[in-house]
């Protein structure tokens, strides 16, 4: 690698992500990993469209309504048991 092929580089190899975008969106990182990914986004268009989008879906999902559960549905949910049968005496399961 020449000296001129380093300063040719971006400052940064790979971009975020999904998880860290995500992450970034919600709060979720750590006080360095916040820093960081700012500090990259605020370089990169790429992940700052990426953010930017990530943000516009949260804010959409938090403010839709919550779904219906079908009735049908919601009757077979109930209608599975909720413990396993009691196992047959006669069965011999050792050696
Ligand atoms: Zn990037």
């Amino acid at each position: 690698m020449t000296l001129s092929s380093i300063f040719a580089m971006p400052e940064f190899a790979d971009h975020l992500g999904l998880d860290a975008v995500v992450a970034f969106t919600d709060g979720e990182m750590g006080l360095t990993a916040f820093q960081r990914a700012a500090a990259h986004i605020a370089k990169c268009s790429q992940c700052a469209h990426e953010v930017d989008e990530q943000t516009m879906v949260r804010s959409q999902l938090r403010s839709a309504p919550c779904p219906a559960i079908p009735t049908g549905l919601l009757d077979s949910l109930k209608s599975i048991p909720v413990a396993l049968p009691l196992r047959d005496p006669g069965i011999s399961t050792g050696p």
